[in-house]
């Protein structure tokens, strides 16, 4: 009997969770260690007290009434508890159960209680994360169908154009509907960028060169009050990135430190190179930091709590949108990389941001000579595209630049026409997502057909990042929506014995949508 009771005694005495029981009068008749621990007190202490005696009158009075239902219902009462235990916000879980006598009588009340902050602290970490993935899904999808849309739009403005001149009524209203055009691209870029489904264009990157170039924008944007500094480091490491990406959570800091210093004071944005070597081991090795630092206001423990959250912002209707450092935090995530943030109300704030060091050398394959082509000006492009409508913008684009275009509606179509037309065909633009047979397995029929196939891939999706395979065998990408100025620029990239004859045509204008930032 005393080696059993011992053994129960060791077990609950080395339980994480408190337990206790309490008799009909709400006396405590027995405490395990734990319990003691929470309630701070010894075990002498509490045995015999009451909650009266341990908790603070409005806890006394919530655990009294729960100690009530199940003496007098007999059933098992579950709580959560919040208290502040020093700094710390601490969240406790409780489950009473009646204690029974052989008759079936209640006796008493059996308490064991843990500590779920942690817990709950998790889960609400998952919860922002998923609710994070939600917005990203739904922007993606919206973004897709808008791509199509705009990729029509911007191309009939772009051949409008050159029909009006310039002193033309319509001219205007032609041009600025193209640069609203041009502006919504960018947007849809950032959305998609947002759901992590666009393509993006890895390549080994200098942060020294982001820097220099968005600083350079803002400078000529920013309050002259408002001093910007940079410090970059000498021979930094390259990061595996999307550069285009990179800008935009670039701007996005220095938009926020503008905001908070509204006026005289500095913005310092500093690059380096770091080895860390202690802290968990998915931090640890070789990156490069990127600071941004502002004398503004500062922000408040709770402010800084929310500031990745999609759409918290604390700025006043239009002025902010709360997407700037949910952007910042998907796209750093997304480089495999992370953020600390040091802030105080009144001290500034500072941003460092961590990205791996690119373990890529650089490796710039050398062009291939090409035999001029005899028949130059004449060559024949298939383009793949299921949607009516750009399939036929891009049709009228390159047939305006003198190709010879043929068309398929789907992979299937394309494929078919292929193993005609094979001799003829000299390029294929090829449309990553298709119905009835993607691009993707499209592509892999027509390498079986033509091992030197050449191929530029259309997609505004990274879901398809594509296989060294099919980088290996594309002569080029365009993201879409595409301009017809950049469908040519990366037509002729297929050809370069081509660009001898640009000068025949009218100069290209590529005009790169303005920065823009959701700050
Ligand atoms: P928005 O700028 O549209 O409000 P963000 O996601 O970019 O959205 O920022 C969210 C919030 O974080 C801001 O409203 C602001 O309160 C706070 N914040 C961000 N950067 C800074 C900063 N450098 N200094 C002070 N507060 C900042
Ligand atoms: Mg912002």
């Amino acid at each position: 009997m005393r080696q059993s009771e011992e053994k129960y005694r060791t077990l609950i005495e080395n339980l994480g969770q408190g337990i206790f029981l309490q008799d009909r009068e709400h006396r405590f008749v027995a405490a395990n260690a734990q319990f003691c621990k929470s309630a701070g007190r010894a075990e002498g202490e509490i045995i015999g007290s009451t909650e009266t005696d341990l908790y603070d009158a409005a806890r006394a009075h919530a655990h009294a009434e729960e100690v009530r239902t199940v003496l007098t219902e007999g059933r098992s009462v579950e709580s959560e508890t919040e208290a502040l235990a020093g700094e710390r916000r601490t969240c406790v879980r409780r489950v009473l159960t009646p204690v029974r006598d052989a008759t079936g009588r209640t006796t008493g009340v059996l308490g064991i209680c843990w500590d779920v902050t942690e817990q709950r602290r998790l889960e609400a970490h998952v919860h922002q994360a998923s609710k994070m993935d939600a917005i990203g899904q739904l922007a993606g999808g919206i973004a897709h169908d808008f791509n199509n849309l705009l990729t029509v739009i911007l191309g009939n403005l772009e051949m409008m154009l050159p029909s009006l001149a310039p002193g033309h009524p319509d001219h205007a209203l032609v041009s600025s509907a193209q640069s609203a055009a041009v502006r919504a691209a960018a947007l849809t870029q950032r959305l998609l960028g947002f759901s992590r489904r666009h393509q993006l264009d890895w390549r080994p990157t200098n942060l020294n060169g982001i820097v220099t170039e968005v600083v350079g924008l803002l400078q000529r944007t920013i309050d002259p009050l408002t001093r910007i500094e940079t410090h970059l480091g000498d021979e930094l490491w390259a990061v595996h990135a999307d550069p285009t990406q990179l800008n935009q959570v670039l701007m996005n800091l220095c938009i926020n430190a503008r905001d908070a210093i509204g006026g005289t004071g500095q913005i310092t944005i500093e690059t380096g190179c770091v080895a860390v070597t202690d802290g968990p081991p998915a931090k640890r090795g070789d990156f490069v930091r990127l600071r941004v630092a502002d004398t503004g206001a500062g922000m408040s423990p709770e402010v800084k709590a929310r500031i990745y959250e999609p759409f918290f912002t604390t700025k006043d209707v239009g002025k902010g949108t709360g997407l700037g450092l949910a952007m910042v935090f998907a796209i750093v995530r997304q480089h495999k990389g992370w953020i600390d943030c040091y802030s105080e109300v009144g001290a500034g704030t500072r941003f460092d941001i961590y990205l791996p060091r690119s373990e890529e050398a650089k490796v710039v394959a050398a062009p291939e000579s090409l035999p001029p082509s005899t028949r130059i000006g004449k060559e024949t492009v298939l383009v793949v595209d299921d949607e009516e409508l750009i399939r036929k913008l891009a049709v009228m684009t390159l047939q305006g630049r003198g190709y010879c275009v043929l068309q398929a509606s789907d992979g299937k179509e394309a494929v078919e026409l292929y193993a005609r037309e094979k001799d003829r065909i000299d390029l294929v633009l090829l449309d990553l997502t298709m119905p009835v047979l993607s691009g993707r397995e499209a592509f892999r029929q027509l390498l079986d057909l033509n091992p030197r196939v050449k191929v530029i891939f259309a997609s505004g999706y990274a879901a398809e990042q594509l296989s060294d395979l099919e980088k290996e065998h594309m002569v080029g990408f365009v993201k879409k929506p595409y301009r017809p100025n950049e469908l040519i620029l990366a037509v002729e990239d297929a050809f370069p014995w081509r660009s001898g004859l640009r000068h025949e045509v009218p100069p290209v204008q590529v005009c790169t949508p303005p920065a823009v930032a959701v700050a």
